[in-house]
């Protein structure tokens, strides 16, 4: 079915996906391939209707980790931050094979947070960006890992891929953010744990009535839970633009999005 509110959405021109390393991966702590693949499909698809294509891809320490054998996620900083620099590069790899076999081209662009709070630094990473989509390359995003740390007087890490990915939508001034997770949208209560939480289709506003009911995250690599993507789209919502939090279990989901259907959750102002 498609929504009269959501019509619009095939019109929008610059699009940023942001997928979470829990639709990348198996619960095993193996790659997703076939998501991989599909992602290329789909992206690749969008930017030949004539779409700007960024994707904000989480998945350096867990494709690391998976690439070393580990089991367990490496607890120091200096562990993480090699197997980040092991994990980004397999990661890479893997996106440039798949979107190669549909000729799509894509750039690596690795951020930390000092980078965009720099005024020049930011600037110039703008000017990449438009450089990138101008050459009709996907960039794939991430937090750069292998150097981000949070330290009191030099904070250069995110935290989150859901920031990050709300950042690069104001750095790129995308008309939408698409987020895709391991749930369908945002519920009034954790639907993991409720049975009857019900979906919201639309949000105009976070209010902390809003952020009440968002819980943490469900799965073995989620990060951030809800809260997280809640404040992604206050960022995106005061930037005008606008979001749409799904699931990612199915990428060719985008398409059904795109087209307006009534899907996952809908972050827009309502218009006075
Ligand atoms: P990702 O890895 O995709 O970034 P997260 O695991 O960080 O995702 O967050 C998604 C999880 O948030 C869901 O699987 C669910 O368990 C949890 N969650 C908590 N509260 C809510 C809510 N109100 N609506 C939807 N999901 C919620």
């Amino acid at each position: 079915m498609v929504e009269l509110s959501r019509a619009h959405l095939n019109t929008l021109k610059r699009i940023v996906i942001k997928v979470g390393t829990s639709t990348l991966m198996y619960p095993t702590g193996a790659i997703n391939l076939q998501r991989i693949e599909k992602l290329a499909f789909v992206l690749t698809d969008l930017k030949n209707q004539g779409k700007e294509v960024i994707l904000v891809s989480s998945g350096a320490i867990g494709v690391g980790c998976h690439r070393l054998k580990l089991t367990e996620r490496p607890t120091t900083i200096p562990q993480q931050q090699a197997v980040a620099a092991v994990g980004q590069s397999e990661l890479m790899s893997l996106y440039s094979n798949f979107f190669n076999n549909y000729s799509q081209v894509v750039g690596q662009v690795l951020l930390t947070r000092d980078v965009i709070e720099f005024p020049e630094s930011r600037t110039n990473v703008t000017n990449t960006f438009n450089q990138l989509l101008a050459m009709d390359i996907i960039p794939i995003v991430n937090e750069n890992d292998t150097v981000a740390v949070d330290e009191l007087e030099h904070q250069t890490k995110f935290g989150d891929n859901d920031s990050l990915s709300a950042l690069v939508t104001e750095l790129t001034q995308a008309d939408l953010l698409i987020m895709l997770s391991d749930i369908d949208g945002f519920y009034d209560k954790n639907p993991t744990v409720y049975q009857d939480a019900c979906l919201f289709s639309e949000i105009n506003e976070i209010t902390a009535n809003l952020l009440s009911l968002a819980g943490g995250n469900g799965s073995k690599f989620g990060t951030g839970g809800m809260i997280t993507k809640l404040n992604a789209a206050e960022h995106v919502l005061n930037q005008d633009s606008q979001m749409i939090l799904a699931n990612g279990a199915e990428p060719t989901i985008i398409f059904e999005i795109m087209h307006g259907e009534n899907i996952g959750t809908h972050f827009l102002k309502k218009k006075s």
